[in-house]
This record gives C-alpha cells, structure tokens and sequence, in this order.
C-alpha cells in the first residue's frame, strides 16, 4: 500500500470544484493513506479492483477537506462498523453529512436564540422612507452568525 499516494494521475485536474477548501497537509493526506490501509484490513476477505484505492483516497482527501479530518474519521468507523463491505466514498460522505446535521442540531439546543427584549420574534419594526418595516434585530443576526460558523 506504499504506492497509495504516488498513484494519482488526475489528482491536478479535478480540484477545481474545492479550491475554496483549505488543501489538506501532507500529514493529514499521509494519515488518510495509513487510514485507507486500516480500512481495507478491516475487511480481510474483499480485495479492492487495481486503482480503487488510489482513487479513493483522492475522494477521502475532498471529503475530509470539505468535512474536517476528524469527522471524516469519526464516519468512516461507523460504516464499517455497519458493513460488511468496504464503503464506497459516497457512503462515508452521507455519514459525514449525518453527524455534521446531528452536531448543528446539538448546538442549537445547547445555545437557543434567546431576544434581547428589544424585538418581537426576532423583528424590530423601523421606518423606511415613510413607511414601517420589519427588520431582522442584530440579536437575532448575532445568534444566526454563530450558528453558521463551520466547525471542523
Ligand atoms: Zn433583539
């Protein structure tokens, strides 16, 4: 499994879609190869076609980019735990969506949006050339940022 990530021939040309994403180290791509070998003894009696892993391992890297590293490994565990094949990258990304939706969910809980007493159901109503609206309160905006902060 040396060869795992000498191995990527389209590895330059199908980034484009994620170089919003900070690029993964070295070190984190190096621990998703030992990872991808872990994974693979995890299910001794199915040996991957020629090249899937290599082009698994680009997926995991986009995939670990777009959800942390850690959430990555976290999904990867409890697929395998749940199959009896070797998961397809598609499944461990479903798994990462899953526990991000379940980790926001959580958060909401821990920190409900609380009004500053100023508003009335997260409004404040103000005058526009001539005419009242309702406007979001900069409480209810507070609370709305610190819930979108992506946590890797
Ligand atoms: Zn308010």
């Amino acid at each position: 499994m040396e060869h795992v990530a000498a191995i990527q021939p389209w590895k330059d040309s199908n980034l484009a879609g994620n170089t919003y994403l900070t690029p993964l180290s070295a070190e984190s791509v190096r621990r998703l190869g030992l990872l991808l070998v872990q994974a693979q003894a995890y299910f001794p009696n199915q040996i991957l076609p020629p090249g899937t892993p290599d082009g698994w391992l680009m997926a995991w890297e986009e995939i670990a980019q777009e959800y942390g590293e850690h959430r990555f490994r976290s999904a990867l565990w409890r697929v395998c735990r749940k199959s009896k094949f070797i998961p397809g990258p598609s499944e461990i990304e479903e798994e990462c969506v899953v526990m991000k939706m379940a980790e926001q969910e959580h958060k909401r809980k821990l920190n409900p949006y609380v009004p500053c007493g100023e508003c009335v159901g997260s409004h404040v109503i103000r005058e526009r050339d001539g005419r009242n609206e309702a406007v979001r309160c900069e409480c209810w905006k507070t609370w709305k940022a610190a819930q979108q902060k992506v946590e890797k």
